[in-house]
C-alpha cells in the first residue's frame, strides 16, 4: 500500500509537470481527474496546475474588426476574390447621391436621398417585390396620405426587413409583386412624383417591418436608415437591427 501510494504520488507529480509543459492535452487532464478522485496527499494540490493553464497565447496577427456604431473607422478585410455584396446602396451610381440624417425632417425614421431624375433605385438586398404603385394618384387638393408616395416600390428582403422607395419617375421593366430580385437590381428611377412634385428629385427611403398591404404609416419607415446607408456606401454588409 505504502509503495503503491508513493508510485501514485510520483505519477501524479510527473503528470503535473507534464501538464504544465503542454496544458492543451485533453488525455492528461482526464487521467488527472481520475487519480484525484482518491484522496490525494496534502503535498499534491491542483493549485499549480490551475495556475499554469490560464496563460493566454500571445497573438502576433492583429484582429480585424468592423465598427458598427456611426462608423468612425470601418476596417474592411479584403477578400481574396471579389464576392457579391449582400447589401448595396439604394441609389446608383452612389457618387451622385446626397443625403443627411432624416428623422427630424420627417418626424419619423426615413431619409430622402437626392439624386438627378432618372438615377437608378436598386434593391439593397435580395428579396421579393411586395407591392408597386404604378401611377401617381396624389392630388394636392385632398393630399391623401396613402397617395403621397407617388410611384413606389416595396421590397421584402430575405433578411426579413422591408425596403421602400418612393417619389419615383418610373418603375423598372419587369418589376411587379412576387418578382424575386437580387441585390443591386434596378427597381425604378428617381423622380419627384406624389407630394414631392415641387421638390428636387429624390428617393424617399424607408426601412420597416412587414405589415398588411396598405399600411402606409409603417412602410414609409420605422427604423433610422442613416447608419445602414453609411455602411452600405462604405461597402460594409450591415443587416438592420431593431433599435
Ligand atoms: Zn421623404
Amino acid at each position: 500500500m505504502r509503495f503503491g501510494g508513493c508510485v501514485a504520488i510520483i505519477c501524479v507529480a510527473l503528470m503535473l509537470s507534464s501538464c504544465a509543459l503542454s496544458p492543451a492535452q485533453p488525455t492528461v487532464t482526464a487521467t488527472l481527474a481520475h487519480k484525484v478522485s482518491t484522496p490525494p496527499p496534502p503535498s499534491v494540490t491542483l493549485t499549480p496546475f490551475q495556475a499554469a493553464t490560464p496563460t493566454a497565447p500571445s497573438r502576433s496577427t492583429p484582429i480585424v474588426t468592423e465598427t458598427l456604431a456611426i462608423f468612425p473607422s470601418v476596417t474592411v478585410f479584403p477578400s481574396a476574390t471579389p464576392l457579391p455584396r449582400k447589401y448595396v446602396f439604394p441609389v446608383q451610381p452612389a457618387a451622385v447621391a446626397q443625403y443627411s440624417e432624416g428623422v427630424t425632417s420627417h418626424g419619423y425614421p426615413a431619409i430622402d436621398i437626392f439624386a438627378p431624375a432618372g438615377t437608378e433605385f436598386v434593391a439593397v438586398t435580395r428579396g421579393t417585390i411586395e407591392f408597386v404603385n404604378y401611377e401617381d394618384r396624389w392630388q394636392p387638393e385632398n393630399d391623401h396620405p396613402a397617395f403621397r408616395s407617388g410611384l413606389a416600390v416595396s421590397l421584402l428582403g430575405e433578411d426579413g426587413w422591408r425596403y421602400y422607395g418612393s417619389h419615383l419617375s418610373a418603375i423598372a421593366e419587369g418589376i411587379a409583386p412576387g418578382v424575386v430580385v437580387q441585390a443591386g437590381q434596378v427597381l425604378g428611377y428617381v423622380g419627384n412624383s406624389g407630394n414631392a412634385r415641387n421638390t428636387p428629385p429624390h428617393l424617399h427611403f424607408g426601412i420597416s417591418r412587414p405589415t398588411y398591404a396598405g399600411d402606409w404609416v409603417t412602410r414609409r419607415g420605422e427604423i433610422d436608415p442613416f447608419p445602414y446607408l453609411n455602411g452600405w456606401l462604405a461597402g460594409v454588409d450591415l443587416t438592420p437591427q431593431w433599435p
